[in-house]
């Protein structure tokens, strides 16, 4: 099986535009007690979730940098609505991507590299071709025009690594406590054949969230199902 990074289709005739944020999420921390780092990223997204339950009993919305023990409060407090499989971080995103839309889009749609978008009729289509792990959440996108498509985010999940090789050699572990690895993608990214999944033909790195993977069989019922809108590059393997 050979897999492929999905990306924005820069050259494509789709004019749509998606200014958004999910409706909740995770701080950042702020100095972490091991690493002393301050960082927060929201390219772990998790539009799945409801955190109405729990909403009041912390700040969710306002994004911001807390101390790492508050940071892991508000994690335990938000872990049982999250979808199996997930992994949290600082700045993890929440619940639906709330926004505006506006333009002409295609069947699929990355407003950022690690945010993919499907119209309902597209995923419905690619659903039927069996593949797995397509996890279609509602958006709250507001258009500004009539004959609005539905738009739907796609739930995917960390999983998969780079291989070492790609890596800088002298890079450290992860911090122990926050998680952070501090690496700057490489240009030329190796998967690590080890740690790919066999059940999901969508995913995205566990060690790079910026980056989404596809399968084979996902580009080939793309392609035959004409669903455009991302470009796929081939991502070598070892
Ligand atoms: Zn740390």
């Amino acid at each position: 099986m050979h897999y492929f990074r999905i990306e924005e289709d820069n050259s494509s005739v789709y004019t749509g535009h998606v200014e958004g944020s999910h409706k909740w999420g995770l701080p950042g921390i702020r100095n972490c007690t091991v690493c002393r780092a301050t960082w927060g990223t929201d390219t772990r997204a998790y539009p799945s979730v409801d955190l109405s339950p729990v909403a009041t009993l912390a700040d969710f919305e306002e994004p911001r940098a807390e101390p790492i023990e508050e940071y892991e409060r508000l994690c335990e407090l938000a872990r049982p609505f999250l979808p199996q499989g997930a992994l949290l971080q600082p700045g993890a995103a929440l619940g639906p991507l709330v926004g505006r839309a506006q333009g002409r889009f295609g069947p699929l749609v990355a407003p950022y590299s690690w945010t993919l978008l499907v119209q309902h009729e597209a995923l419905q289509k690619l659903q039927a071709e069996g593949l797995r792990g397509l996890n279609g959440c509602r958006t709250q996108l507001r258009f500004r025009q009539r004959n609005s498509p539905e738009l739907l985010e796609l739930e995917i999940l960390p999983m998969g690594r780079l291989h070492p090789d790609c890596l800088p050699p002298d890079r450290q572990p992860p911090c122990p406590r926050c998680g952070r690895r501090g690496l700057t993608r490489p240009d030329d990214m190796l998967l690590d054949t080890s740690t790919i999944p066999s059940h999901m033909d969508l995913f995205r790195l566990e060690d790079f969230s910026t980056v989404i993977v596809c399968t084979e069989r996902f580009v080939d019922a793309c392609r035959r199902l004409g669903l455009d809108g991302v470009t796929f590059q081939p991502l070598p393997m070892k």
